[in-house]
Parts: C-alpha cells; structure tokens; sequence
C-alpha cells in the first residue's frame, strides 16, 4: 500500500491484489509502530535522533547479518517516509514517547494513537481509494510472467476460478513471508515449526518461492519475530508496556526464566525452552496505566484474562505454584528492582519499581508473529541475484524481503523492524518505479 502510493503519486497506475478477503494482513495485526529517525516530531518533543544512531541501535541487536546496508537505507528513508505518509496520505501517527522500544536508545517509534495497526491499515487503504489504486480482494496472485529474462507480470486466480494473465512495468511482492507454511518453517526455521502461529492467514511463504525460481539470492532466513506473552485465552497479545513498566514473567511453577528486559522476541527463545506457558505478574500502577493507554490491553481484561490476586496466596493458587516459590521470586525481584544492580539474570531496568500488591496475573504463552528471512534487495526494493545484478522488473518488501533482525533466531529484532521493512522498501519501490 505504501509502494502504492508512491508510485501513484509519480502519476502511475496501480494494481493492488489481495488473495484474502480484505488488504491488511499482518500490518492490521500489528501495533503499526513504525520506526522513524529524526522526523519532525521527535524534534517538537525534544528527542535528538538521526539515521546513524538507528543504524547503531539495530545492529546492536541483531548482530551482525547479511543484509547491513538495508539498516541505513530504511534508517535514511525512515523519517522523509513518515513525514510524508501523515502530511501528505494523512496517515495517523503519533511518537510515542511514554517509554522507550527494544532496541532502540530514543523514542522513535510512531504509531496510530491507541496502537493498533488496524487504524493504520485502514487509513493506507483509504490513501490508496483516494490515490485512484485498484484494489481487488478474494484475488491470489499465483504465480509470475517471466519474459526476456525480465518478470513482466502476474498470474491471478479469478474469483471464477479461471486465471487471467495480467502485465505489468513492475511486479512488487508484498505478500509477507512464511510464518503460516509449516513445509518452508521446517526448512529454514525447524525450532519454530511446533510454536503456534500468530500472524495473519495470508502469510503462506509463495512470494519468497517465486523470487527464487527467478535466481533471486536469499539471505537472513532463520530469522524470526517472536512474542513472549500472548494470553492463552484470549488468543491475543498481552502488551508488552506490562513488562516495560515493570512486570515480571514466571514459569508454571512461580520461577522466573530469564531476563525479560531482553525484549519480546528474544524471551519468546527463553519461554519457548523452559515452559510451555507462563505467567506474567504486574501490579495495580501498571495495569491502570496500561488500561488507560491501550484498548486491546483492555480487551484481554474484559474476557477475564488479567484477574486480580490480593496477595502471593490468591496469586499461587491462580498460576497453581507454591506460595513458598512464587514469595521467593516476589521478594528477590522486589529486592533488585529496588536496587541499581542486575539481579541474576542480568536485568537492571524495572520500570516503575518493585511490585507491590494487589497483583494482576496474566497466563500466555510464547508465539510465532513473523519471518524475518526472505529475498535480497537492492537500495530501490529490486530483487537481486547472487551476483548483485537486479531481476528487471520485480521488487519486494516487507515479509518477502530479507530483514534487518540478524541471521537467525528472535533475539535480533528490535520494534518495528517488520514494518520498517515493509512500509521502508514499499516507499523505495514505488518512488523508483515512480521514476522511470
Ligand atoms: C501481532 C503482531 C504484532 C506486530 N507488531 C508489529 C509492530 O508494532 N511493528 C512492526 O514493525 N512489526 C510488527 N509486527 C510484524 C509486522 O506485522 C510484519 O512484519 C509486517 O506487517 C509485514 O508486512 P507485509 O506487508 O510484508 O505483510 P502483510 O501486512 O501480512 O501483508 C501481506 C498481504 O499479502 C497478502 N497475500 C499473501 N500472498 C498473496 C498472494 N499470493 N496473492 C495476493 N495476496 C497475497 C496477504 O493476505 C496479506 O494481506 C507484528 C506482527 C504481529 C503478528
């Protein structure tokens, strides 16, 4: 949607296909905070920022990954693109400023004011009816014309059921990666295939395959974006503001696992290893501030799935541990949240300080949010081969696109780095195609 309307702001024409039945995918799941380094807001709140300091910030990390210049080219486009989406598309984002994102040293996230990629979403949509974008739902692309060693187009399957060839200057796969294909999970992420899965139907993998049949290189294909906390029964995310503020994780048995302040993605390997699910624990400051903030944060406590314990006994008997283990772990993250030292996991920051009670409780367990591996591009979105030559006519983005969140595993994604990708190269995309 983003390559969209840059491309039909350079006055081409637009085709958008959806195999599903409404445009959104993931990005509608998603928080819609999109990382921007050195936009105009950050500016009018005070926050100095720039490009070289995101780049610093994601490589530390993610580590070192084989698609590092990616990093500074979505880190340049980042705050131009953002400035652009909301002054020009009318775009709703706002800075957030109330706390800080893994992985990032400044506030820089932006996103739509209660946080809910839905909105975003739906304003792009909007953007696109209003740029004159075609949009077809229910319409899955199935395949690529290749002619002259060039992709010139896509197959498309009917709502008839008949497939129609339809030709095009340019092809951009933004169709997401693999998160919901267990055949290319056992490929190339094997230790995820047994996690549930998170994200959006549509995330089935075929534009990655695609790329590849046309000698696409690929790079970064182990990496993924966990979530450590979604609540096992609402089906949905337990915020992780909860853990910034200072909430803590433990097992069935009212043990801690491990340094929660490593990130939602990270802890998801560390739950992921110990526990079949886990519990997080907050108290009655970060619930209110959470509640006051976040509307799907209060979705999940309207189904009942952040009940209240007056004390350690009401709390034991909800995670079903002792109340000698889980008065253990209160008292000793009480303890190193009051205290300026790492406690044994090596977690200083605290948020609010110690928990006190009434406790609210959480139960979730660990899930599988995206793929982070996919195609190499160049600094215009073009799909590249092994030798760095660009396939002549495709592009990709987002899922489909190799990302910035290191070679394997979930401790090297940082917030907003599936979006940047997304938004970051559909931005680059459309203006390159824009251009010609
Ligand atoms: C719960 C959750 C929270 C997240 N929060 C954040 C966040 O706050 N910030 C962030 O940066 N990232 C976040 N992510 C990750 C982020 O959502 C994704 O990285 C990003 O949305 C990927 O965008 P995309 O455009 O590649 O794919 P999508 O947004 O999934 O769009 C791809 C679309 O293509 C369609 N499609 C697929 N195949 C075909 C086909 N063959 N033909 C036609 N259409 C097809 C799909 O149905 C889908 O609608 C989150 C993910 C989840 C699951």
């Amino acid at each position: 949607m983003v390559a969209a309307l840059a491309a039909t702001d350079a006055g081409k024409s637009v085709l958008l296909l959806e195999k599903l039945d409404t445009a959104g995918g993931n990005s509608t799941l998603s928080t819609g905070s999109l990382p921007g380094a050195g936009t105009r807001f950050q500016r009018e709140a005070g926050i100095e920022d720039s490009p070289a300091t995101m780049v610093r910030d994601l490589l530390r990390t993610s580590g070192p990954h084989e698609v590092e210049d990616l990093v500074t080219w979505m880190a340049e486009s980042s705050a131009e693109m953002i400035e652009w989406l909301v002054d020009k598309h009318q775009v709703g984002l706002l800075l957030i400023t109330d706390y800080k994102h893994v992985g990032h040293s400044v506030p820089r996230l932006h996103a739509p004011a209660d946080r809910n990629g839905a909105n975003l979403t739906a304003d792009l949509l909007r953007a696109c009816e209003a740029n004159g974008v075609e949009i077809l739902t229910r319409t899955p692309a199935v395949g690529l014309i290749e002619e002259d060693d060039a992709v010139r187009g896509v197959t498309v399957e009917l709502q008839s059921g008949q497939s129609r060839q339809i030709h095009a200057g340019a092809v951009l796969l933004a169709s997401n990666g693999f998160g919901n294909n267990k055949e290319l999970l056992a490929r190339w992420i094997p230790e995820m295939v047994d996690t549930p899965y998170f994200g959006a139907a549509g995330s089935t993998g075929e534009g990655i395959s695609w790329a590849e049949q046309q000698g696409a290189d690929l790079a970064n294909v182990g990496a993924y974006q966990g979530y450590a906390v979604v609540a096992t029964d609402a089906g949905d995310i337990l915020s992780w503001t909860t853990v910034e503020l200072g909430a803590i994780i433990v097992g069935p048995d009212g043990k801690r696992l491990g340094d929660e302040s490593v990130g939602y993605s990270a802890f998801a390997e560390t739950v992921a290893s110990q526990a079949s699910e886990s519990f997080t624990i907050m108290d009655k400051r970060i619930y209110d501030y959470v509640a006051r903030n976040e509307p799907r944060f209060v979705k999940i406590i309207d189904l009942g799935c952040v009940p209240q314990a007056n004390g350690v006994h009401e709390l034991a008997a909800r995670i079903g541990c002792t109340e000698k283990d889980l008065a253990r772990t209160l008292e000793t993250s009480t303890d190193s949240a009051s205290g300026s030292a790492a406690d044994e996991f090596g977690r200083t920051d605290f948020g609010q300080g110690p928990l006190e009670a009434p406790y609210f409780v959480c139960r979730s367990r660990p899930g599988m949010f995206h793929t982070q591996g996919g195609v190499k591009v160049d600094h215009h979105a073009r799909v590249i081969r092994s030798n760095g030559e660009p396939i002549s006519g495709l592009y990709a983005g987002g899922g489909v696109a190799a990302g910035i969140s290191g070679q394997t595993g979930a401790d090297g994604y940082a917030s907003g780095n599936g979006l940047s990708t997304a938004a970051g190269l559909g931005y680059l995309a459309g203006r390159h195609v824009g251009s010609l």
